[in-house]
């Protein structure tokens, strides 16, 4: 069943997302070659409970951290530990917060400077993607059509869109109806209405589309080990133009400024 949200409850949802911008920013302070990860998993706990939310992915499914972190060949729902970043590393880093009952989701890859020029233009049109994905969100189109829209951009550029996950309703649960592939056909799939709010979330990696879980039962890599990025936007369907709740403006202040 989908469920279609109140102003109300999209108000809640926009809070959640927006501290999700805001904790991806605080970690974006932190990040730099020489840091572990488990330390910037750290961070956003102290940030996110300093601002009376929770963390959402802490024991969601048993997942053990405040943070996905997944860098360079892992795609997706890497565990925070003591891996060191450096200098190179495609960091991408997906941040869930429940404020009153309702989730926000959102996820950034940040590139530790020098990053490879492949690497980088995998970041850069993957965020790009993104945003081709939500300009079709738009209600009286079709689900098929923001997959689609994901889906040619990228593969414009030779990369590939992971299949075996997707994006998600958002709402009281993190994972409701619909499931949001980042592939598909226009005028396919589930007619968009107003009031519904997603998660967007492509997947993009630079060689084979296909990957594998590790034996720690979350960690998802790319089958040839080759780069993967990942960005992601909670979003409400409206006419005209979709509304974007979760934000990267605080992330990419930190960044700017520090460049
Ligand atoms: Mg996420
Ligand atoms: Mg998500």
């Amino acid at each position: 069943m989908i469920r279609y949200k109140t102003e109300e409850e999209i108000e809640l949802i926009r809070q959640s997302s927006l501290l999700v911008g805001k904790t991806l920013a605080e970690v974006a302070r932190h990040m730099k070659a020489g840091v572990k990860t488990k330390t910037l998993d750290q961070i956003a706990e102290s940030f996110i409970r300093d601002h009376n939310a929770i963390p959402g992915f802490k024991g969601y499914g048993g997942f053990p951290a405040t943070l996905c972190i997944s860098v360079n060949e892992v795609v997706v729902h890497g565990i925070p530990g003591d891996y060191v970043i450096k200098e190179g590393d495609l960091v991408s880093i997906d941040c869930g917060v429940i404020i009153d009952g309702y989730y926000g989701d959102s996820a950034y890859s940040f590139m530790i400077e020098p990053v490879a020029k492949e690497v980088r233009l995998l970041a850069q049109r993957t965020k790009e993607s993104l945003y081709k994905g939500i300009e079709q969100a738009t209600a009286g189109n079709r689900l098929g059509n923001v997959g689609y829209a994901v889906q040619s951009y990228v593969e414009s550029f030779g990369y590939s869109v992971v299949r075996d996950l997707v994006g998600h309703g958002v709402g009281r649960d993190l994972h409701e109806k619909p499931e949001v592939p980042n592939y598909g056909r226009q005028g396919i799939g589930l007619k968009l209405q107003e009031n519904l709010v997603i998660a967007i979330e492509p997947m993009i990696n630079l060689g084979t589309r296909q990957i594998f879980q590790e034996r720690d039962g979350w960690t998802i890599r790319t089958a040839d080990r080759r780069p993967s990025a990942h960005y992601e936007h909670t979003i409400v369907v409206r006419k005209g133009n979709a509304e974007v709740l979760s934000t990267f403006e605080y992330i990419e202040d930190v960044i700017n400024k520090s460049n």
